[in-house]
C-alpha cells in the first residue's frame, strides 16, 4: 500500500473527486512520479484522510477519485495562535513549528509595532506561508494543519475571535501559563474541564503598547507570563504554544 499522503483543502474536494495542482500537483506527478491508476492518502486541513486513486495528471494538476475517507482525527482542544506579523525567517519558523505542535489556526496580526509592510503583498506571504505549513504537516506527519487567516488588525482580531479562552502574552504582566494549565489537570473536584478552543496572542518584535494591551485585556483576554526573561516572539509563540499543546492535546 502507498505511503505517499498529500495535502489538499476540503475545498478542493468535489463529491468524490479531487483536483490536486500546485506545489502538491508537481510532488506527485514529478518527484514522486505517480500514475493514473495508483493510490495514494491524501489528507485534508481537518485532518481527515482519504484514500485515492489517480485517474489523470496533466500539466494544469492530478485529478483523483476517492475510494476511501477515514475518521478527522482533530485535537481535544482546537488551539488559535494569533502572532504579530514579525521578519519572515522568524514568522516561517513560527509557522513551520507551531504546525508541528499543532495549531489548528494561525491568524498574522497588525499592530502598533509591526515593522514588516505587506500591503500589496499579503496574497503573495499568504500563498508562501501556506507552502511552509503544508510542507512542515508533511513532514512530521501531522494528521491535520492549520488554517492561515489573512492578516488582520489587532482591533479586528479581538473583536471577532470567540475562543472560549483568550490569552495574550505579556513581557510586561500576567499569571503563570503554569497556573492556567494546572487549573485543568490533576485529580478532584476542583479539577476544570479543558477549554474547547483557546487563542494564544502574541506581540511583534517591539512588543505591546500599554493602549494595546489595555484594549486586548478588555476584549476578556488573560494576560499570560511565561517568566521574567523577555523572550523573542517566536520563542514565546513556540513555548506557550508547546506548553498548552502538551497539556490539552497528547
Ligand atoms: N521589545 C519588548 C519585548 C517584546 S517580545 C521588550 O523589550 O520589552 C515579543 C512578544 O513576545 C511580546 O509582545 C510577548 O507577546 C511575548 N513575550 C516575550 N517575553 C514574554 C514573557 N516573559 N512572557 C510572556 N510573553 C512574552
Amino acid at each position: 500500500m502507498t505511503s505517499n499522503r498529500f495535502s489538499i483543502r476540503q475545498s478542493d474536494i468535489d463529491s468524490s473527486s479531487v483536483f490536486i495542482h500546485g506545489d502538491e500537483h508537481h510532488h506527485l506527478s514529478n518527484v514522486a512520479r505517480i500514475r493514473p491508476k495508483e493510490k495514494v492518502w491524501l489528507f485534508d486541513e481537518q485532518g481527515t484522510r482519504y484514500l485515492a486513486r489517480v485517474e489523470e495528471v496533466t500539466k494544469a494538476g492530478t485529478r483523483l477519485t476517492i475510494l476511501e475517507k477515514e475518521g478527522t482525527t482533530e485535537p481535544g482542544v482546537k488551539i488559535t495562535l494569533a502572532q504579530a506579523i514579525i521578519k519572515s525567517k522568524r514568522m516561517n519558523i513560527i509557522l513551520q513549528q507551531a504546525t508541528e505542535l499543532g495549531a489548528s489556526m494561525i491568524i498574522p496580526v497588525i499592530t502598533a509595532r509591526t515593522v514588516v509592510r505587506i500591503e500589496g503583498k499579503a496574497e503573495k506571504k499568504l500563498e508562501r506561508w501556506e507552502k511552509i505549513v503544508r510542507e512542515a504537516a508533511k513532514q512530521c506527519k501531522c494528521p491535520f494543519f492549520p488554517s492561515i487567516l489573512p492578516p488582520v488588525s489587532l482591533k479586528s482580531l479581538i473583536e471577532e475571535r470567540q475562543e472560549t479562552l483568550k490569552l495574550v502574552l505579556s513581557e510586561n504582566r500576567g499569571k503563570y501559563l503554569r497556573d492556567i494549565l494546572v487549573r485543568s489537570s490533576g485529580s478532584g473536584r476542583e479539577k476544570e474541564k479543558p477549554p474547547s478552543s483557546v487563542i494564544i496572542l502574541v506581540g511583534p518584535e517591539g512588543g505591546w503598547t500599554d493602549e494595546e494591551e489595555k484594549t486586548i485585556l478588555s476584549h476578556g483576554y488573560e494576560a499570560v507570563s511565561l517568566g521574567k526573561q523577555i523572550l523573542r516572539a517566536e520563542t514565546a509563540a513556540l513555548s506557550g504554544l508547546a506548553m498548552v499543546s502538551h497539556f490539552w492535546n497528547l
